[in-house]
């Protein structure tokens, strides 16, 4: 029925927009399956027809990825400065302002401490809801401060990344927390403590270009959309189509950017048995030689 339906391209309904829509009721983006959202918590917030992941919050994935009621937040009262009084439509100050009640956070990105099967870690989840997750100087420090805490209690790091990139706003103030975040990583890998990064739907930009790629696994939703810069600029720098599936988790997997594709409602056991094996593979081995 073509008459009701947007046959032009390039003219997006509001349908197009990936924010979840209000209501008890929940249509797939993928499969325009009507889900029950009360019942979504069980499937972890993906489509039980057809496992497309929808975006969730920090919040959402720290209940699901962490021991209940484990979580300790780190330095929540860092907030945005706006040291280049940057305005284009919008003042960065109002967007900050919007993105706050919008969110209830300070910033995108939520860290701290916590564990998952009694495993202790240090977790920064990023969250898209905040300015589309971009890094700005506040998330880089908390990557920072986070992974410095890890380090010095040596405890292994957690990071979950949705991001656009980097924040326009801060100017190059936010391309600066790439090398703060990256430096801070190599620390955390000179003291030979794992780095787990699991990336979500869509980890793009300077998130994918530091601490995101720096895991020693990394991890990735399904069909998640990971890259430096997106396809369609890509597809207009080199005049080519693109392969199939390009910049997905699955293509990644398959070129060897991500050593696993894993289902969200796996996530908290993967990350366990991750964990687990860089904690306590040294002391099997020892076991093993006593015996
Ligand atoms: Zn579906």
């Amino acid at each position: 029925m073509a008459w009701f339906r947007r046959t032009k391209k390039g003219i997006k309904s509001r349908g197009d927009k990936k924010d979840m829509p209000q209501g008890v009721w929940l249509k797939c983006e993928a499969c325009s399956e009507i889900l029950y959202r009360p019942e979504m918590d069980k499937s972890f917030w993906t489509c039980p027809e057809c496992n497309y992941h929808f975006r969730i919050g920090s919040r959402k994935y720290l209940e699901l990825l962490l021991d209940e009621g484990s979580f300790r937040e780190e330095d929540a009262n860092l907030t945005p400065a706006d040291p280049l009084e940057f305005r284009d439509s919008k003042k960065y100050s109002d967007r900050v302002e919007t993105a706050r009640k919008k969110t209830g956070l300070n910033d995108a990105i939520v860290a701290g401490r916590g564990s998952v099967k009694g495993i202790p870690l240090s977790i920064a989840v990023l969250d898209f809801g905040y300015m589309g997750g971009s890094m700005g100087s506040v998330v880089g420090e908390r990557v920072a401060r986070v992974t410095h805490r890890a380090v010095e209690e040596r405890r292994a790091l957690v990071t979950l990344s949705s991001s656009g990139g980097a924040r326009m706003q801060e100017g190059i103030l936010s391309l600066m927390q790439m090398a703060k975040t990256s430096a801070a990583l190599a620390k955390l890998s000179a003291e030979g403590l794992p780095h787990v990064s699991i990336l979500t739907h869509p980890t793009t930009g300077g998130v994918t270009a530091s601490f995101a790629s720096l895991g020693d696994v990394i991890l990735a939703e399904p069909k998640a959309l990971i890259g430096f810069a997106g396809p369609r600029v890509i597809r207009e720098t080199i005049k080519q189509e693109l392969p199939e599936g390009f910049q997905r988790s699955e293509f990644l997997l398959e070129h060897g950017f991500v050593d696993r594709v894993v289902h969200r409602k796996d996530l908290r056991d993967e990350l366990a048995a991750i964990l687990a094996f860089f904690g306590d593979a040294p002391m099997v081995l020892n076991t093993a030689e006593d015996d």
